[in-house]
């Protein structure tokens, strides 16, 4: 099973994360931002980009991504035996899409 996403969105979501240096909780300043800019909700610690949360190190892991798993997803494409679900759904599709493809 594949859950699709564009590389672009990948991009945008992962240089979006911040994580709290305190209780290491993760925000995502677009879709779960902290209440405070910058400061964790649960216990008031700095937010952080972590370092392989940048752009450049993120395409440099799709690139890796594409070159190692591409001959797989083709493999079992041809086989029939791909199901793929679109990542752009957001989480709670994404989620409900995963358990009617495994029922
Ligand atoms: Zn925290």
């Amino acid at each position: 099973m594949l859950v699709d996403l564009a590389d672009d969105e990948v991009v945008k979501r992962l240089t979006s994360r911040r994580q709290c240096r305190n209780c290491s909780k993760i925000y995502n300043l677009t879709f779960k931002p902290p209440k405070v800019a910058g400061v964790c909700d649960d216990c008031g610690g700095e937010l952080y980009q972590r370092k392989d949360d940048t752009e450049s190190v993120i395409r440099d892991r799709l690139d890796t991504y594409h070159q190692q798993t591409e001959p797989v997803l083709s493999h079992y494409s041809r086989q029939g035996k791909l199901k793929r679900v679109a990542g752009e759904l957001g989480r709670d599709l994404v989620y409900q899409e995963i358990l009617k493809l495994i029922a």
